[in-house]
């Protein structure tokens, strides 16, 4: 039996007259792997940030580990780990300073060294973050938001702009998260990535759910319809022939 960690019920959020999220309702289980996809200004990171505390809501409930988000934010931005912009990186720093300033701002004492071995960037511990290339600042970020130990780690978008070597690697990252146990919620443009990484998916349009269930079950959902792909006459695709060529291992530039 699963036990829900997230629970959203009738959230909406209107930004002056537009309604943005229009009364959503879904539950995010423990441990799990969960994906918001939808198409640009579906209302995702409106969702997101509504959950992590970053931004209120219109109306709704949202329960976070059995914390009311109205009535203990504070308490559940203890449990979550939310991925920073780029912007909040001090350029002077290096990534072993970047890491220890968030360890104190979370009052956590931190391993530097040991949260970027999770992350496979103890070569880069010296360097800064503007030194890193995008994969290495995806990576770093994901570090970021494991300092404070959380329940529930929260992933805009981690892939877009990313190579196909840097993004598989994320992958492993991030199902490395989940077998600790870590619940991960991620937004992607990835329909493989979705596919690959995804123990359920959530589809929203217009500030609206339209379907949620198993990658599998969304897919067998379909079929049932009647839709056929239009038959792959190659066994291999042009990702394939990327990867065969140039290799899985991740590049730094
Ligand atoms: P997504 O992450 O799915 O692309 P967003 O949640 O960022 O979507 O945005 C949903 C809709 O809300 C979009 O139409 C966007 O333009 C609008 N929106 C987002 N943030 C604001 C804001 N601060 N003020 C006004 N409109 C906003
Ligand atoms: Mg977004």
């Amino acid at each position: 039996m699963q036990r829900t960690i997230i629970s959203v019920k009738n959230l909406q959020k209107n930004y002056g007259t537009f309604e943005a999220v229009k009364g959503i309702s879904f539950d995010v289980f423990e441990g799990e792997i969960f994906g918001l996809l939808g198409p640009n200004g579906a209302g995702k990171s409106t969702t997101l940030e509504i959950i992590e505390t970053l931004r209120d809501k219109t109306s709704g409930e949202v329960m976070v580990d059995g914390m009311n988000l109205d009535k203990e934010p504070g308490d559940i931005k203890k449990i979550i780990g939310v991925q920073l912009q780029a912007s909040g990186f001090y350029p002077g720093l290096n990534l072993v300073e970047l890491i220890q300033l968030f360890g104190g701002l979370y009052n956590r004492p931190v391993q530097p060294m040991e949260l970027l071995k999770l992350v496979n960037l103890e070569d880069k511990a010296k360097s800064k973050y503007k030194e890193l290339s995008g994969g290495q600042k995806q990576r770093f970020s994901i570090a970021t938001t494991l300092i404070n130990q959380p329940k529930i780690v929260f992933l805009d978008e981690p892939t877009t702009g990313l190579d196909p070597q840097a993004r598989r690697n994320l992958w492993e990252l991030i199902k490395s998260i989940r077998a600790k146990g870590t619940t991960v919620i991620i937004t992607t443009h990835y329909m493989d990535e979705a596919e690959q990484l995804c123990d359920r998916i959530a589809i929203l349009d217009e500030g609206k759910i339209i379907a949620l269930a198993s990658p599998d079950k969304l897919i067998d959902d379909l079929v049932a319809t009647g839709f056929e792909r239009p038959k792959q006459v190659k066994s291999a695709n042009l990702e394939d022939v990327f990867i065969q060529l140039t290799g899985k291992e991740i590049r730094e530039e």
